[in-house]
């Protein structure tokens, strides 16, 4: 499977055919991950980026109580375009790219947040809206649903503020995003105007990792310049 994730960037959840049943749309979410992991270069257990990535989406499991947080899988795939999405069955994906792009760790925790977001709210287990766009790559189709997205947005913002995160670190990394070429600018506008920034500096934010080692090790490997975002 020829892995584009051109236009994924906006941290849509790989929603399947909901139909209320949580437990089937879990099982489906831990076989979808199976098949990435055939497919897809996706970083190993013990790669630095990997565990790094692992360690902060668990903390905010754990800070958003959530049951059996070491069985919450963070996935890292190698690929430059900035992107996220949660699969199901608390399985997530970020990318070489996204790490590289984001201005520190409490925006890259805000992706994650989103994403925990989507699998916290049943996303994946309710209908999925009739009119929600789809994406489809692979075998794998994407809902994309503005409202969905807000919600999980404004879950995100929460979960940060209790991590000990700047929770407008949410709207920034959208800001980010939007002001990429070829963004879907309006959808990220909209989502951005629903979070009303403070724009207030926090001090003493948690440190889980050595983002800018992380950041230079992606850059050594791929030996590929990355423009992050300022
Ligand atoms: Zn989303």
């Amino acid at each position: 499977m020829t892995l584009s994730l051109a236009g994924l960037w906006l941290f849509g959840g790989l929603l399947g055919n909901g139909n209320g049943d949580c437990r089937a749309s879990t099982e489906a979410g831990i076989r979808t991950m199976q098949s990435l992991a055939e497919s897809w270069p996706l970083r190993f257990a013990n790669d630095p980026v990997r565990r790094y990535i692992q360690r902060l989406g668990q903390q905010l499991v754990a800070e958003a109580d959530l049951h059996d947080a070491e069985n919450w899988r963070f996935f890292v795939v190698r690929n430059l375009e900035p992107t996220a999405f949660a699969v199901g069955g608390n399985r997530f994906v970020v990318s070489d790219g996204l790490i590289a792009f984001v201005r520190n760790e409490s925006d890259l925790a805000a992706v994650l947040a989103h994403e925990i977001a989507h699998q916290r709210l049943r996303h994946f287990c309710d209908h999925a809206p009739t009119d929600a766009k789809r994406i489809r790559y692979g075998s794998i189709v994407q809902h994309f649903d503005l409202d969905t997205e807000r919600a999980a947005d404004i879950y995100a913002l929460r979960l940060l503020e209790s991590a000990g995160y700047n929770p407008d670190s949410m709207y920034e990394v959208l800001r980010c995003l939007s002001e990429r070429p070829g963004a879907p600018v309006s959808q990220l506008q909209t989502r951005m105007r629903s979070l009303k920034p403070s724009f207030t500096n926090r001090a003493n934010m948690p440190n889980i990792g050595n983002l800018e080692e992380i950041r230079t090790h992606i850059l050594e490997e791929s030996g590929t310049p990355i423009q992050r975002c300022r």
